[in-house]
């Protein structure tokens, strides 16, 4: 079989299976099963599959056209430019939690412009899963102190791994643990999360392919969507210092029953994602 004709034919697989961007995904599983690039691909059209590439190439397709996201296929995910191993066992890290990033950093100039002195700052990330948020702000703040916790030690060893794979294992600091159980009192700078926060009022607007295929946990609070952060915010209160920030990733539907939660805290602020979506919520604890 030619590259060529296998990619073809696994668009049209993908097509007929109502698979969104079939191309891209044939091209993506393309890529993965020949361990190449894009570029690759559109030189060697005529570059003839070995019989085994063939079967793992219809493995992979099949796979995608039973709704199992490309991720989960591949075991990768790019967030904040930078790789992720994920598995079924966590959710797979959206662009849209980027924003989060931005806002702790933004806080974080600002504040310092008011600070005489610069203590390590220690931030928490609660329900890590892959490690996406913990690990890019490891990067990016070098010398802070970071915990991540979460309830699934399967998401764990996968926030481990990926910690390893980065080299940011001695700047981070894994909890088995709900929440922040058992980190009250530790005077944190900022707690962060991307917590679940999808309602199963609204369980059939959510993508059949995260419903079926993304850690349930993960991505459903309870019947309003709200519960999960009803229980964060004193928590968080709780484990931050003085002046701490909390900043939640979190949906249009549930805005404005977190801006009610966060009565009582200061500076509360919601900002938009890039399609105009209530998105980040940030408050800083009175
Ligand atoms: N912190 C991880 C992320 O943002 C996992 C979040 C979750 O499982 N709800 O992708």
């Amino acid at each position: 079989m030619l590259l060529k004709d296998a990619l073809t034919s696994a668009i049209h697989r993908l097509t007929d299976s109502k698979v969104g961007s079939p191309r891209m995904n044939a091209e993506v599983l393309l890529m993965f099963t020949l361990d190449t690039d894009r570029a690759f691909l559109y030189a060697h059209p005529e570059r003839e599959l070995a019989t085994a590439e063939y079967a793992r190439y219809e493995q992979a397709i099949t796979q995608r056209a039973s709704g199992v996201p490309s991720q989960y296929i591949t075991g990768h995910q790019e967030f904040w430019g930078m790789d992720f191993i994920v598995s079924p066992a966590v959710l797979i890290p959206r662009p849209e939690t980027e924003h989060l990033i931005e806002t702790v950093l933004e806080i974080r100039t600002s504040d310092r412009g008011r600070q005489t002195s610069d203590p390590v700052l220690r931030i928490v990330d609660v329900g890590t899963g892959s490690g996406c948020i913990a690990l890019a702000l490891a990067k990016e703040l070098p010398s802070a102190e970071i915990h991540a916790t979460d309830i699934s030690p399967d998401a764990l060893e996968i926030a481990e791994a990926n910690a390893a794979r980065h080299q940011l294992e001695r700047q981070i600091t894994f909890h088995d643990t709900d929440l922040l159980q058992g980190l009250e009192g530790q005077g944190f700078d900022f707690v962060v999360s991307n917590p679940p926060y999808v309602g199963e009022a609204e369980e059939d607007q959510v993508q059949l392919e995260v419903r079926k295929f993304e850690p349930r946990n993960a991505v459903f609070a309870g019947p309003t969507g709200l519960e999960v952060i009803e229980r964060l915010i004193p928590q968080a209160e709780a484990t931050l210092k003085p002046q701490g920030w909390l900043v939640m990733e979190i949906s249009g539907t549930i805005a404005q029953g977190v801006e009610r939660l966060l009565a009582g805290w200061k500076d509360v602020r919601i900002t938009n994602d890039l399609q105009g979506i209530p998105r980040v919520a940030r408050a800083r604890k009175a």
